[in-house]
């Protein structure tokens, strides 16, 4: 059985991945607006791994025999004047993710619940990789956003990015 405190945190975070992938659709949703399409489909691509993330951590608590209680998935409220609002609210939301499963980890630790923390590895690992994907964002935003051509191929290149499976799969 596993630790309720870390039945209970891992319960939370279903709901914070939805409420990811909710932020990320409303990403989109702005882009859309913009007329820039290729970040409207990096950012539903984003909501669509996010959802994956929720039900990784909704199908490891029945796998493990734990009750899943779902809660209300808050509204995306941010007001996003220009896209590097955007960019920079990604990378302020995924930083704040990785304490969340940080926090998770530790926890885990403290009970001695290892496969909690075996489940977690590929989350820690996906964290750092969605910082960087944020960070990288930011950079290549600061570097050519402003130039409208470069912004049409920084568009364009975004518009490739394809949807995948997360690479960790539960039985
Ligand atoms: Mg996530």
């Amino acid at each position: 059985m596993i630790n309720k405190k870390v039945a209970d945190l891992l319960n939370d975070q279903i709901n914070k991945e939805f409420y990811s992938a909710y932020l990320y659709l409303d990403m989109s949703n702005y882009f859309e607006r913009r007329g820039l399409k290729g970040f409207a489909n990096w950012y539903r691509i984003q909501a669509q791994e996010e959802r994956d993330h929720a039900m990784l951590f909704y199908q490891y608590l029945q796998n493990n025999d734990c009750n899943v209680t779902l809660f209300v998935i808050g509204q995306p409220d941010k007001e996003f004047k220009c896209d590097m609002d955007v960019l920079r609210a990604g990378l302020t939301h995924e930083e704040y993710v990785t304490s969340l499963i940080n926090n998770i980890y530790a926890v885990a630790y403290e009970v001695k619940d290892f496969r909690t923390m075996q489940f977690l590895d590929w989350f820690i690992k996906e964290q750092g990789e969605e910082e960087t994907n944020a960070r990288d964002m930011i950079t290549k935003m600061e570097l050519f956003g402003s130039d409208p051509k470069s912004l049409y191929m920084l568009n364009q290149e975004l518009a490739t990015r394809i949807y995948t499976a997360p690479s960790l799969v539960l039985d």
